[in-house]
C-alpha cells in the first residue's frame, strides 16, 4: 500500500479509518462533499447499542485508540417499551444497554469528536469536495438510496431524561417510533419502512400520542431527519477499494443502528490496509452474520402487524423476568443460530432485490416498501393541532434538515 490514502467520506466510518492509517504514519486525506462532519444529522440523539458484543463498545474504542471523552453521552439501562396496545413496560439490565449521543456539528457530538481525533492524529480533511469513489482507497459515503426513513422534532422540555420506545405499526408502519430526552432537550421521532406520500402527518400524529401519555412541555426547535440504505453486496472489497460503515450495507437493518458497525467497519479497514488480517474476510467473520441476523429479523417483522409486534413486546418481558436481565432478550435477537439460518435463504428472495450497480458491484438492497392500505387514516384534532405549532414554528424560523422530498 502506497504511504498515501484517499477515503470518500468524513462520517464515523471513515474518520475511524483515518485516524488508526493516520496514526500508523500514513498521508490520509479524507474527502467530504458537505461542509462539515456531522452535517447530515442535525443536532438529533442516536443510540450506540452495546448488544451485538460481549464486549462494551467505548472498552473497544479505546482498544482502538479512541477517547469517547471528547463526546457527550448518557447511558441507559432501562427503557419503557411502548407496546402496540399501549401498555407500557421496562425492559432493563444492570449494565450499559446503549448510550444516547448527540449528533451534528456542535462541539459535544460524536462527530465532531472523531474529527478532532483525526486532526490530531494528522488526517487532512477536504470539505465541500466531491469525489467519485474510484479516486479513493476506502469508501465511507454513506447511503445511495432509501428503504427506510425517520422523521423528528426536537423541542424543549422540563420532563427528567427518558428513552421510550414504542412498537407501532399505525405510527410508525412497520417499524417503531421513540421519545429520547436528555437535559432539557427532547426528540421524538417515528420511523417509516413503508413509503408514505404524507409522511409528516406519521410524525404530527407520533408527538400528539406522546404528548396525550407524557407530561412533556414541548416548545418546539426544530424537526429532523434522514433515510437509511440497507443493502448486502456480493463483495466488501472492489477493485481493492474497501467498503465500510453504511456504503457498504453494515449496518442494522431491524432497527436502524449503524453507527457502532460504521465505526468497527472503518477500524477493520484500516488495520486490513495496514496489513493485521483481510478485510473482507474480517467483515464477513464479524459484522456479516450480524446485518444478516438483523436482516432476517427485519423480514419477519415486515411480516406482522402490532399482533407480531405485541409478542415480541411480551416475549422480551418474559425472557427479562426468566433471565433478570433485559439485554439477553436483545443479544438473543442476533445470534446467527439454526433457525435463523434456515431462514436466509428465504429472506434473499423474499425481501431483497438483486441491483447491479454501474461500477460492476452487486448488491441484494432492500427495497422501500410500498404503503398498505391500513397506513391511510384521519389524523386525530391532537395532531392537526401539532401541525399548526410546527407551522408556526417554521414560520418564525424552526429549520427543517430533512424533507419528505429528499428520500
Ligand atoms: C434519522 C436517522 C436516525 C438514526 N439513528 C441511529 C441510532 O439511533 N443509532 C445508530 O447506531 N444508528 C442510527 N442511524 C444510522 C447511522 O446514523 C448510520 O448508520 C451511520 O451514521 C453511518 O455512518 P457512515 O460513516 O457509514 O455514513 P455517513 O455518516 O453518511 O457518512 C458518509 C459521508 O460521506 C459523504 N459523502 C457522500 N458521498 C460523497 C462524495 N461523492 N464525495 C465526498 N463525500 C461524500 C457524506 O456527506 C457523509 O458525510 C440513524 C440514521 C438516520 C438517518
Amino acid at each position: 500500500m502506497s504511504a498515501e490514502v484517499h477515503i470518500l467520506g468524513a462520517g464515523l466510518s471513515g474518520l475511524s479509518s483515518a485516524t488508526i492509517l493516520a496514526k500508523a504514519g500514513k498521508d490520509v486525506h479524507v474527502h467530504e462533499i458537505r461542509s462539515d462532519s456531522g452535517a447530515r444529522f442535525d443536532g438529533d440523539f442516536q443510540g450506540i447499542e452495546n448488544w451485538t458484543s460481549d464486549i462494551d463498545f467505548f472498552e473497544e474504542l479505546a482498544d482502538w485508540g479512541f477517547d469517547a471523552t471528547e463526546f457527550k453521552s448518557d447511558s441507559f439501562g432501562i427503557i419503557d417499551l411502548i407496546h402496540p396496545d399501549d401498555v407500557v413496560t421496562n425492559p432493563k439490565t444492570e449494565g450499559v444497554a446503549f448510550r444516547v449521543v448527540e449528533r451534528g456539528t456542535a462541539e459535544h457530538t460524536i462527530d465532531q469528536a472523531f474529527k478532532r481525533m483525526a486532526l490530531e492524529s494528522g488526517v487532512k480533511i477536504h470539505y465541500g469536495v466531491k469525489k467519485s469513489p474510484e479516486e479513493c482507497d476506502i469508501v465511507a459515503a454513506g447511503p445511495r438510496e432509501s428503504s427506510a426513513v425517520a422523521y423528528g422534532e426536537i423541542f424543549h422540555t422540563s420532563h427528567r431524561n427518558l428513552v421510550a420506545f414504542q412498537l407501532n405499526d399505525k405510527l410508525a408502519p412497520g417499524a417503531y417510533s421513540y421519545l429520547i430526552i436528555i437535559d432539557g432537550i427532547g426528540l421524538i421521532c417515528t420511523c417509516l419502512w413503508r413509503k408514505q406520500r404524507n409522511s409528516g402527518r406519521y410524525l404530527d400524529e407520533t408527538i400528539a400520542w406522546y404528548e396525550r401519555n407524557y407530561d412533556l412541555d414541548r416548545e418546539p426547535i426544530k424537526r429532523v431527519g434522514g433515510k437509511g440504505d440497507f443493502g448486502i453486496p456480493t463483495k466488501y472489497v472492489h477493485e481493492e477499494r474497501l467498503y465500510v460503515g453504511e456504503a457498504g450495507g453494515l449496518q442494522d437493518f431491524m432497527w436502524g443502528f449503524g453507527m457502532r458497525y460504521a465505526i468497527t467497519s472503518g477500524v477493520l479497514a484500516a488495520k486490513s490496509l495496514l496489513g493485521e488480517f483481510d478485510y473482507e474476510k474480517e467483515v464477513r467473520r464479524r459484522l456479516v452474520p450480524l446485518v444478516k441476523a438483523s436482516a432476517i429479523n427485519r423480514f419477519l417483522m415486515n411480516r406482522v402487524g402490532d399482533r407480531g409486534f405485541k409478542m415480541v413486546a411480551n416475549q422480551w418481558m418474559r425472557d427479562q423476568k426468566r433471565n433478570g436481565d433485559g439485554l439477553n432478550f436483545m443479544r438473543w435477537l442476533y445470534k446467527p443460530g439454526l433457525f435463523r439460518r434456515a431462514l436466509w435463504p428465504i429472506v434473499k428472495i423474499g425481501m431483497l432485490r438483486r441491483k447491479d450497480l454501474s461500477d460492476g458491484r452487486v448488491v441484494h438492497r432492500m427495497p422501500f416498501r410500498k404503503s398498505l392500505k391500513r397506513d391511510s387514516w384521519d389524523p386525530s384534532i391532537e395532531a392537526e393541532r401539532v401541525r399548526e405549532q410546527w407551522k408556526s414554528t417554521r414560520s418564525k424560523g424552526g429549520a427543517v434538515s430533512f424533507k419528505e422530498t429528499d428520500e
